[in-house]
Protein backbone atom coordinates (compact mmCIF):
# COMPACT_ATOMS: atom_id res chain seq x y z
CA UNK A 1 0.00 0.00 0.00
CA UNK A 2 1.25 3.25 -0.95
CA UNK A 3 0.95 4.71 2.36
CA UNK A 4 2.50 8.25 1.75
CA UNK A 5 -0.07 9.17 -0.82
CA UNK A 6 -2.51 7.68 1.37
CA UNK A 7 -1.15 9.88 4.57
CA UNK A 8 -1.04 13.35 2.30
CA UNK A 9 -4.52 12.16 0.65
CA UNK A 10 -5.65 12.37 4.28
CA UNK A 11 -4.24 15.78 5.00
CA UNK A 12 -5.30 17.54 2.18
CA UNK A 13 -9.20 16.22 2.30
CA UNK A 14 -9.30 17.15 6.21
CA UNK A 15 -7.86 20.76 5.16
CA UNK A 16 -10.71 20.74 2.20
CA UNK A 17 -13.27 20.08 4.84
CA UNK A 18 -12.01 22.61 7.16
CA UNK A 19 -13.00 25.29 3.86
CA UNK A 20 -15.93 23.41 2.67
CA UNK A 21 -18.04 20.69 4.68
CA UNK A 22 -17.91 17.64 2.73
CA UNK A 23 -17.75 14.71 5.46
CA UNK A 24 -18.22 14.91 9.20
CA UNK A 25 -15.07 12.98 9.79
CA UNK A 26 -12.26 15.25 11.29
CA UNK A 27 -10.02 12.42 12.43
CA UNK A 28 -7.25 10.71 10.86
CA UNK A 29 -8.03 7.59 12.10
CA UNK A 30 -11.74 7.54 11.24
CA UNK A 31 -10.82 8.67 7.76
CA UNK A 32 -8.57 6.36 7.22
CA UNK A 33 -10.83 3.55 8.41
CA UNK A 34 -14.44 5.26 6.42
CA UNK A 35 -12.91 6.60 3.38
CA UNK A 36 -9.23 4.98 2.65
CA UNK A 37 -9.76 1.26 3.68
CA UNK A 38 -13.96 0.82 2.80
CA UNK A 39 -12.87 2.03 -1.03
CA UNK A 40 -9.95 -0.77 -1.30
CA UNK A 41 -12.04 -3.33 0.01
CA UNK A 42 -12.60 -4.33 -3.99
CA UNK A 43 -8.91 -4.73 -4.46
CA UNK A 44 -8.20 -8.05 -5.35
CA UNK A 45 -11.18 -8.79 -6.99
CA UNK A 46 -11.13 -10.52 -10.26
CA UNK A 47 -13.53 -7.91 -12.06
CA UNK A 48 -11.36 -5.37 -10.14
CA UNK A 49 -8.04 -6.71 -11.29
CA UNK A 50 -9.25 -7.30 -14.95
CA UNK A 51 -10.48 -3.67 -15.77
CA UNK A 52 -9.04 -1.04 -16.58
CA UNK A 53 -11.56 1.90 -17.44
CA UNK A 54 -13.46 2.62 -14.28
CA UNK A 55 -15.74 5.19 -13.16
CA UNK A 56 -16.79 6.19 -9.90
CA UNK A 57 -20.71 7.25 -10.04
CA UNK A 58 -21.45 9.80 -7.21
CA UNK A 59 -18.02 9.97 -6.09
CA UNK A 60 -18.80 13.28 -3.81
CA UNK A 61 -15.50 13.85 -2.02
CA UNK A 62 -13.64 10.96 -4.35
CA UNK A 63 -14.78 7.99 -2.27
CA UNK A 64 -13.69 4.99 -3.33
CA UNK A 65 -12.45 6.56 -6.68
CA UNK A 66 -9.69 7.99 -5.52
CA UNK A 67 -8.20 5.38 -2.99
CA UNK A 68 -8.57 2.68 -5.78
CA UNK A 69 -6.63 5.23 -8.15
CA UNK A 70 -3.97 5.09 -6.07
CA UNK A 71 -4.28 1.42 -5.73
CA UNK A 72 -4.16 1.20 -9.39
CA UNK A 73 -2.11 3.87 -10.87
CA UNK A 74 -2.00 1.51 -14.20
CA UNK A 75 -5.88 1.89 -14.99
CA UNK A 76 -7.48 4.65 -16.29
CA UNK A 77 -10.44 6.50 -13.47
CA UNK A 78 -13.48 8.44 -14.42
CA UNK A 79 -15.00 10.24 -11.23
CA UNK A 80 -18.42 11.47 -11.76
CA UNK A 81 -20.73 13.92 -9.80
CA UNK A 82 -23.30 16.15 -10.49
CA UNK A 83 -22.02 18.88 -7.92
CA UNK A 84 -19.19 20.43 -9.45
CA UNK A 85 -17.53 21.84 -6.20
CA UNK A 86 -16.62 18.73 -5.27
CA UNK A 87 -14.76 17.36 -8.49
CA UNK A 88 -13.09 20.82 -7.85
CA UNK A 89 -11.85 19.58 -4.71
CA UNK A 90 -10.84 15.89 -6.54
CA UNK A 91 -8.68 17.85 -8.99
CA UNK A 92 -6.78 20.26 -6.57
CA UNK A 93 -5.96 17.01 -4.66
CA UNK A 94 -4.90 14.95 -7.89
CA UNK A 95 -2.88 17.83 -8.89
CA UNK A 96 -0.83 18.04 -5.35
CA UNK A 97 -0.98 14.15 -5.48
CA UNK A 98 0.54 13.85 -8.89
CA UNK A 99 -2.23 11.50 -9.62
CA UNK A 100 -2.58 11.40 -13.22
CA UNK A 101 -5.15 8.19 -13.89
CA UNK A 102 -8.09 10.36 -12.68
CA UNK A 103 -10.27 12.54 -14.75
CA UNK A 104 -13.73 14.06 -13.12
CA UNK A 105 -16.51 14.08 -15.36
CA UNK A 106 -19.32 16.58 -13.92
CA UNK A 107 -23.18 15.51 -15.17
CA UNK A 108 -25.69 13.80 -13.40
CA UNK A 109 -26.15 9.94 -14.56
CA UNK A 110 -29.11 10.29 -16.16
CA UNK A 111 -27.82 12.78 -18.73
CA UNK A 112 -23.98 10.99 -19.25
CA UNK A 113 -25.56 7.56 -19.17
CA UNK A 114 -27.45 8.95 -22.40
CA UNK A 115 -23.81 10.44 -23.88
CA UNK A 116 -21.85 8.62 -26.54
CA UNK A 117 -18.57 7.86 -25.47
CA UNK A 118 -19.41 7.30 -21.93
CA UNK A 119 -22.22 5.07 -22.12
CA UNK A 120 -20.89 2.03 -22.19
CA UNK A 121 -17.26 2.72 -22.14
CA UNK A 122 -16.31 1.26 -18.47
CA UNK A 123 -15.43 -2.53 -17.67
CA UNK A 124 -16.67 -1.41 -14.04
CA UNK A 125 -18.92 0.99 -12.13
CA UNK A 126 -18.18 1.32 -8.44
CA UNK A 127 -20.65 3.52 -6.39
CA UNK A 128 -20.98 3.89 -2.62
CA UNK A 129 -24.37 5.65 -0.97
CA UNK A 130 -25.33 7.22 -3.59
CA UNK A 131 -28.82 5.82 -4.05
CA UNK A 132 -31.30 2.71 -3.39
CA UNK A 133 -30.01 -0.71 -5.58
CA UNK A 134 -33.14 -0.46 -8.32
CA UNK A 135 -32.30 3.53 -9.12
CA UNK A 136 -28.71 2.76 -8.31
CA UNK A 137 -28.75 0.13 -10.93
CA UNK A 138 -30.66 2.64 -13.58
CA UNK A 139 -27.72 4.80 -13.26
CA UNK A 140 -25.08 2.91 -13.58
CA UNK A 141 -25.37 -0.16 -15.89
CA UNK A 142 -25.51 1.92 -18.84
CA UNK A 143 -22.00 3.08 -18.20
CA UNK A 144 -20.72 -0.75 -18.24
CA UNK A 145 -19.37 -2.15 -21.30
CA UNK A 146 -21.26 -5.71 -21.93
CA UNK A 147 -19.77 -8.54 -20.17
CA UNK A 148 -18.36 -5.80 -17.62
CA UNK A 149 -19.21 -4.87 -14.19
CA UNK A 150 -21.11 -3.26 -11.63
CA UNK A 151 -20.44 -3.01 -7.92
CA UNK A 152 -21.85 -1.08 -4.86
CA UNK A 153 -20.80 -0.66 -1.77
CA UNK A 154 -23.57 -1.46 0.55
CA UNK A 155 -24.58 -1.62 3.90
CA UNK A 156 -24.75 -5.13 5.59
CA UNK A 157 -28.30 -4.04 6.29
CA UNK A 158 -29.27 -4.02 2.49
CA UNK A 159 -30.29 -7.20 1.26
CA UNK A 160 -33.77 -6.31 0.88
CA UNK A 161 -32.89 -3.42 -1.05
CA UNK A 162 -30.75 -6.00 -3.34
CA UNK A 163 -32.86 -8.77 -3.62
CA UNK A 164 -35.81 -6.09 -4.72
CA UNK A 165 -33.50 -4.56 -7.07
CA UNK A 166 -33.87 -8.13 -9.30
CA UNK A 167 -36.26 -6.93 -11.68
CA UNK A 168 -34.15 -3.39 -12.22
CA UNK A 169 -31.20 -5.06 -12.77
CA UNK A 170 -32.53 -8.01 -15.54
CA UNK A 171 -34.61 -5.09 -17.70
CA UNK A 172 -31.05 -2.92 -17.58
CA UNK A 173 -29.39 -6.21 -19.31
CA UNK A 174 -27.65 -6.96 -16.32
CA UNK A 175 -27.21 -9.99 -13.62
CA UNK A 176 -26.73 -10.32 -9.78
CA UNK A 177 -23.72 -12.18 -9.56
CA UNK A 178 -22.54 -11.83 -5.82
CA UNK A 179 -22.89 -10.18 -2.30
CA UNK A 180 -19.55 -10.22 -1.25
CA UNK A 181 -19.18 -9.68 2.80
CA UNK A 182 -16.05 -8.44 3.98
CA UNK A 183 -14.20 -10.54 6.73
CA UNK A 184 -10.24 -8.54 6.52
CA UNK A 185 -11.35 -4.70 7.26
CA UNK A 186 -14.49 -4.84 9.50
CA UNK A 187 -16.17 -2.03 7.22
CA UNK A 188 -19.39 -2.77 7.74
CA UNK A 189 -19.96 -2.96 3.41
CA UNK A 190 -20.55 -5.69 0.88
CA UNK A 191 -19.85 -5.26 -2.10
CA UNK A 192 -22.49 -6.12 -4.80
CA UNK A 193 -21.86 -7.29 -7.94
CA UNK A 194 -23.63 -7.32 -10.88
CA UNK A 195 -22.79 -8.49 -14.39
CA UNK A 196 -24.14 -6.73 -17.89
CA UNK A 197 -24.78 -9.53 -20.03
CA UNK A 198 -25.82 -7.42 -22.49
CA UNK A 199 -26.67 -3.53 -23.97
CA UNK A 200 -28.87 -1.55 -21.92
CA UNK A 201 -32.20 -0.67 -23.47
CA UNK A 202 -31.85 2.61 -24.97
CA UNK A 203 -35.20 3.85 -23.11
CA UNK A 204 -32.85 4.06 -20.07
CA UNK A 205 -31.71 5.72 -17.87
CA UNK A 206 -34.99 7.67 -18.36
CA UNK A 207 -35.30 11.24 -17.56
CA UNK A 208 -33.45 13.39 -15.12
CA UNK A 209 -35.02 12.08 -11.28
CA UNK A 210 -37.09 9.01 -12.53
CA UNK A 211 -35.09 6.14 -11.44
CA UNK A 212 -35.45 7.74 -8.23
CA UNK A 213 -38.96 8.88 -8.04
CA UNK A 214 -40.36 6.04 -9.94
CA UNK A 215 -37.36 2.95 -9.36
CA UNK A 216 -38.16 -0.08 -11.93
CA UNK A 217 -40.07 -2.46 -9.56
N1 LIG B 1 -19.48 8.17 -2.94
C1 LIG B 1 -19.19 9.21 -1.98
C2 LIG B 1 -20.29 10.28 -1.91
C3 LIG B 1 -21.65 9.77 -1.49
S1 LIG B 1 -22.84 11.09 -1.37
C4 LIG B 1 -18.92 8.60 -0.62
O1 LIG B 1 -19.26 7.44 -0.39
O2 LIG B 1 -18.36 9.30 0.23
C5 LIG B 1 -23.70 10.89 -2.91
C6 LIG B 1 -23.09 11.66 -4.07
O3 LIG B 1 -23.79 11.31 -5.25
C7 LIG B 1 -23.19 13.18 -3.91
O4 LIG B 1 -21.90 13.76 -4.07
C8 LIG B 1 -24.14 13.60 -5.02
O5 LIG B 1 -23.82 14.85 -5.58
C9 LIG B 1 -23.98 12.47 -6.04
N2 LIG B 1 -25.18 12.24 -6.87
C10 LIG B 1 -26.46 12.11 -6.44
N3 LIG B 1 -27.29 11.90 -7.47
C11 LIG B 1 -26.53 11.90 -8.59
C12 LIG B 1 -26.82 11.75 -9.98
N4 LIG B 1 -28.06 11.57 -10.41
N5 LIG B 1 -25.78 11.80 -10.86
C13 LIG B 1 -24.51 12.01 -10.43
N6 LIG B 1 -24.18 12.16 -9.11
C14 LIG B 1 -25.17 12.12 -8.21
Amino acid sequence: MDSIKYNKLITLALEWNEKINITAIRDRDEFLKKNILDSLEIAGFPEMERANTVMDLGTGGGYPGLPLAIHYPDKQFVLVDSVQKKLKIIDDICKKLEISNVKTVHGRAEDLGKTPGIRDSCDLVVSRAVAAMPTLAEWALPFVKPGGFFAAYKTEDAYDEIAAANKAIESLGGKLRSINTSVSRDSGHVIVLVEKLVETPAEFPRKAGEAKKNPII
